[in-house]
């Protein structure tokens, strides 16, 4: 998956923002050359009393579909942080996982975002993630 450096920083500032808790929000893209981020749109965490999830309402979910298809982007992905955690799906990562969908996750040490890694559901039995590369660009080509 690629993503600009500037879009990585956003999800940094936002992960640092909220820590301890996790931040969420979704990449909208494409999935053309192995998935595009296009724009980072911050969702609200609903879950206020575990540092360790994140929730996101039905409501955010419809309106970043809405911004998706009117700028003829799709949600190619879910970003999120794990607060004093490595960037590794955890067994609710796994159990609330969409096919398809790529899983950003930074981990965040003491307040500093420190790496970030990407992960997708294998297409094959049994479930589980499987790593992707991401590719940090300073900009996206013009296509
Ligand atoms: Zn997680």
């Amino acid at each position: 998956m690629k993503i600009t450096d500037a879009q990585l920083k956003q999800i940094y500032a936002h992960a640092k923002e909220t820590y301890p808790y996790e931040c969420c929000g979704f990449l909208l893209g494409s999935f053309d050359h192995g998935g595009l981020v296009r724009q980072v749109r911050r969702a609200v965490n609903q879950n206020t009393d575990r540092t360790d999830r994140f929730v996101i309402s039905g409501e955010e979910f419809a309106q970043a579909q809405q911004a998706a298809d009117e700028a003829g982007l799709d949600i190619i992905g879910i970003y999120h942080s794990h607060p004093d955690w490595p960037p590794i799906p955890s067994q609710t990562d796994m159990e609330s996982a969409w096919e398809e969908v790529f899983y950003l996750i930074t981990s965040v040490h003491e307040g500093a975002p420190l790496n970030t890694n990407v992960w997708k559901l294998a297409a094959d039995a049994p479930r589980r993630f499987i790593w992707i590369p991401l590719e940090i660009v300073d900009e996206h080509d013009k296509a």
